[in-house]
């Protein structure tokens, strides 16, 4: 974690922490659980899901997040690679909850 700049620090912390702001994580704020980005109901809206496995939110990430990785510290580029793409997710998602 050392050598990520403050910000990445910040989104891997936060997301290690389960403080993205979706649905799972605040469940006395919304009326249901399902993924406001996919049209599918059934699918809940988790970190998990909105970060490695939600295709419609991640349309415009090249490359999508191994989810494990960011609770592993050893491989740093990668760590890196993921803070940046974690950044543009929760951008999204704090935009979303603004409507
Ligand atoms: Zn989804």
């Amino acid at each position: 974690m050392n050598e990520l700049t403050r910000k990445q620090c910040r989104i891997i912390t936060m997301t290690r922490t389960r403080m993205i702001p979706v649905k799972a994580n605040h469940k006395g704020s919304h009326s249901n659980q399902e993924c406001r980005w996919c049209s599918k109901t059934d699918v809940q809206e988790t970190q998990e899901h909105v970060i490695s496995k939600c295709q419609a939110i991640n349309t415009q990430n090249e490359e999508k997040i191994n989810y494990p990785e960011i609770f592993q510290d050893e491989n740093t580029t990668r760590l890196k690679k993921t803070a940046d793409i974690l950044k543009t997710i929760y951008t999204k998602i704090t935009e979303s909850n603004q409507d």
